[in-house]
């Protein structure tokens, strides 16, 4: 299998079919672009089986998006987009960077969700822009603008309820778009405790990426709490 792309923390390989893509989530955890990194055996799988699941909860909620099915532990097949340059960040609750953007204290919740939208870019440091910029940049019109608002929202609301019922509060998220070859933006790329700021409802206790940008250590235990949680009794091949 020819491969397209390499991440951090994934592997894009070419599909049988040319439509689709084969997506290869590493045991690799990356932060701060890349310069803080260390290997976690185990934490591609989970990823890789909460991603698929949250995806699969995505579609029946009629939110498009690119996964078609989990190939194996470490592998899915998904639809083959051309993903934008850009990433929305969906916030519930303030922590992360908006903490030290805005000096809003940790754990205050928004009365609506933030929406946020930065460019892609490691060696500018992502760069905060607004869809003006992602219309006069050539990479959407306004039209889809609004539709990647539409999707940006459904998710929130869809993924609130889902972590909710598992004991779970979604404080915030990050998302890609990707446009397939039909023109239509849907949504791309991975969901999981890499890209979400998942705090248990009880105890507070981080289940994500935190636990290994703040060393707070036992990170695969978290990141196993919330594949049993989410994809629990559903995931047969585990
Ligand atoms: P923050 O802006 O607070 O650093 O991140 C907000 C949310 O988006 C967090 O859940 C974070 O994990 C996610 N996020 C933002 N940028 C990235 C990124 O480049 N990669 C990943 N995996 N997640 C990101």
């Amino acid at each position: 299998m020819k491969t397209i792309a390499e991440g951090y923390t994934k592997v894009i390989l070419e599909a049988e079919n040319p439509g689709q893509i084969i997506m290869r989530f590493k045991d690799t955890a990356s932060a701060y672009h890349a310069i803080k990194r260390a290997t976690i055996a185990g934490k591609g799988a989970y990823a890789n089986r909460i991603s698929a699941r949250l995806f699969g909860l995505l579609a029946d909620a009629g939110v498009e998006n690119h996964f078609i099915k989990l190939l194996s532990d470490n592998e899915q097949l998904c639809q083959k987009t051309d993903v934008l340059p850009l990433r929305v960040i969906v916030r519930n609750i303030a922590a992360g960077s908006i903490v030290r953007r805005f000096g809003i204290e940790e754990g205050t919740a928004f009365k609506t969700p933030v929406y946020e939208m930065n460019y892609k870019s490691a060696q500018l440091d992502d760069p905060f822009m607004n869809s003006h910029m992602a219309v006069a940049m050539g990479f959407v019109s306004y039209d889809e603008m609004e539709h990647i608002s539409r999707l940006a929202h459904r998710v929130n609301e869809v993924l609130i309820k889902v972590f909710a019922d598992c004991g779970i509060n979604l404080i915030d998220f990050k998302l890609e778009f990707g446009r397939t070859a039909d023109g239509r933006l849907i949504v791309a790329d991975e969901i999981s405790p890499d890209t979400c700021r998942l705090w248990d409802k009880m105890s507070g206790q981080r289940l994500d990426k935190d636990r290994f940008r703040r060393d707070m250590g036992d990170i695969i235990e978290a990141y196993r709490e919330v594949w049993k949680r989410v994809c629990g009794e559903s995931d047969e091949n585990k």
